[in-house]
């Protein structure tokens, strides 16, 4: 049996188990917590060994700096898209309309980062620093600086550049001994899932879950096909069933960096470079955030519904950049989400008491917005490989049953 089998298996055993058991599953917890740690310890190792040897081993530094361009490109105009078609399911299903709103917690305001603060925040001072706290943008930085730097220490700089060579693929080995955790882990995590959400509390924000849920599907089976068929030209089922443990594990952990590690793996069975893929997803795990910018997209609408306001064409407008930026500045871990929805609803003056109303289900919204935020930083690899003419296309179409390391 294929590991996504068993991931499969996992997940609905877990999901039985969860409601079944009720509260009782949440018992299950240490193993799921267990599984997401281990996945993360290989986090931060993977990317600065894997970004510089792409860096370091490019030959060209401006061929970085293009792939860069493309890469942060992509990013921006597939995260305009689904603020878009969250604002168009918001505005259709009006998910907070008849909401008779209890007593609401005051929330506390939440500071906006400004783009300069967070371009000055980008570059550490201290690199160890940055790697023991899992700033992954700092990390990213100082790859890139250490690898163009290494790119031109020539022949001195040999020992140094093996050393990382050899650092990667000790952590993609890693990788792959704790891949074979995923289907107990994955079962864990959904039994505590399914067990702590009852019906009761799902059933008064269905439409919200619902909207959340909609855009998702609608970004991922109608925006990433396309962009993978037209610009990539690849089948988007070829991309899918290789895009499927990634997104299985995004589901279930909630956190784009948990699932980086299956997407590093699903990048080489997709035929992407490792020289591509070491550099798109690091930027993508960080900075590549369509589902939790959809999320914030229907929030909006959603919290003014619930609070008898209207949002005009104009404040609208503003939701699309603030969610833009804010996605941006979103954490991959469980919940950063719902914590940046703040800024969106300040933008446009939103009672931000409405995010203690969100809060209640925001695990389940999160699931939506993670696989949403993984799928895209997979199509994000794919589609600049294609662009940079090497995406292995022979690679792609390969069932997953006939590769090797599946
Ligand atoms: N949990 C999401 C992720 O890891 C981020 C969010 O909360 O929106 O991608």
């Amino acid at each position: 049996m294929k590991l996504y089998h068993k991931i499969v298996i996992g997940l609905a055993l877990g999901l039985g188990a969860g409601l079944v058991f009720g509260e009782n599953a949440t018992v299950l917890k240490p193993i799921g917590d267990i599984f997401i740690r281990c996945l993360k310890l290989i986090v931060m190792p993977l990317i600065l060994a894997t970004l510089i040897n792409g860096v370091a081993s490019a030959g060209d530094i401006r061929k970085v700096g293009r792939v860069g361009m493309k890469t942060l490109i992509y990013f921006m105009v597939t995260t305009a898209i689904a603020v878009g078609l969250g604002l168009l399911v918001a505005n259709v299903m009006h998910p907070g309309l008849g909401l008779t709103l209890g007593k609401v917690e005051a929330v506390t305001r939440h500071e906006p980062v400004t783009v300069a603060q967070m371009l000055v925040n980008m570059v550490p001072t201290n690199p160890i620093d940055a790697l023991a706290e899992g700033r992954a943008l700092q990390v990213i930085v100082f790859a890139l600086l250490f690898g163009a730097a290494l790119s031109l220490t020539g022949e001195k700089g040999e020992p140094i550049r093996r050393f990382f060579e050899s650092l990667a693929e000790v952590m993609l080995k890693l990788t792959d001994i704790v891949i074979n955790m995923a289907p107990v882990g994955v079962f864990a995590l959904i039994a505590w899932t399914a067990g702590k959400y009852g019906a009761d509390i799902l059933l008064p924000m269905l439409k919200v879950i619902l909207a959340v849920a909609i855009t998702s599907a609608l970004h991922i089976l109608f925006s990433y096909s396309a962009i993978v068929a037209l610009v990539a030209r690849i089948s988007p089922l070829d991309f899918m069933k290789k895009a499927l443990e990634p997104a299985l594990v995004a589901i279930s952990t909630c956190s784009s960096a948990a699932a980086f590690p299956f997407s590093m793996r699903a990048q080489r069975q997709l035929g992407v470079p490792e020289k591509i893929s070491g550099f798109t997803l690091p930027l993508a795990l960080t900075i590549n955030m369509d589902g939790t910018a959809l999320y914030q997209a229907v929030g909006a609408i959603f919290v003014a519904d619930a609070f008898g306001m209207h949002l005009s064409l104009m404040q609208q407008a503003t939701v699309v950049l603030t969610a833009v930026l804010a996605s941006v500045g979103t954490a991959g871990i469980p919940g950063s989400g719902l914590v940046m929805l703040t800024l969106v609803l300040e933008s446009v003056g939103l009672p931000l008491e409405g995010i203690a109303i969100m809060a209640g289900i925001d695990r389940v919204l999160d699931m939506f917005r993670t696989v949403t935020n993984v799928v895209g930083d997979n199509t994000s690899g794919v589609v600049v490989a294609a662009l940079e003419g090497e995406l292995d296309r022979e690679m792609c179409r390969t069932p997953l049953d006939q590769l090797e390391d599946a």
